[in-house]
């Protein structure tokens, strides 16, 4: 099953995603974290996207669907995937339906974690706290909820229209979360 957790920045997308890659065993492609992998690399990539990331922009779609598309083959026997933080615009929505196409596969289900913007940002500030990423700082974090809003939210009607989309309330603790994520992935495996 090819499984998109979609949601805000600190919607729980990370903690869904590694839960259910070891549960299922499918493979997490979190964009986010290889490009953090490749500044902490200190390759060239990560430097291109250094700046872009510490203001909490988006990376270009050529290089986060260079990625996806590399995982995707270097992954090509997995028995699922779980797409974390990609797509985040329409070109890279489309790019993934042609990389997963290509391959014989497909978007199955796409999973909307709904929080609200309040408990959002006393998420972020915990996180901030105790783990300092940059971009968890709160000016940071407006920016990447403005970018959520004008270029990823628009996803959610294409989603919709193409019955791939379920909504899950994501204010709950973990175990409630998972719960309905575990009910929507069955709904479709069966
Ligand atoms: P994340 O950990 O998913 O919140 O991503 C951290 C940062 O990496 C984002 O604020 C963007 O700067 C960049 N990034 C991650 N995924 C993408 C993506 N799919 N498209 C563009 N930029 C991305």
């Amino acid at each position: 099953m090819n499984l998109i957790l979609f949601g805000p920045p600190a919607a729980g997308k990370g903690t869904q995603s590694r839960r259910l890659a070891q549960e299922h065993g499918f493979i997490q492609l979190s964009t986010g974290d290889m490009l953090r992998a490749a500044r902490s690399s200190g390759s060239e990539l990560g430097q291109r996207v250094a700046k872009i990331m510490d203001e909490g922009a988006l990376v270009s779609d050529e290089i986060v669907i260079a990625l996806i598309d590399e995982q995707l083959e270097t992954h090509s026997q997995a028995p699922g995937f779980i797409f974390d933080g990609f797509p985040r615009t329409v070109g890279q929505a489309k790019a993934l339906d042609a990389c997963l196409e290509k391959r014989g596969k497909a978007v199955d289900l796409v999973i909307r974690l709904k929080v609200d913007e309040e408990k959002l940002i006393s998420r972020i500030t915990k996180r901030f706290a105790e783990e300092g990423r940059k971009d968890d700082n709160p000016e940071t974090f407006i920016s990447r909820l403005e970018q959520y809003n004008a270029n990823t939210a628009p996803l959610l009607p294409l989603y919709a229209d193409r019955g791939l989309l379920v909504e899950v309330n994501g204010m709950g603790s973990i175990e409630e979360v998972s719960l309905q994520i575990d009910t929507a992935c069955k709904e479709v495996a069966n």
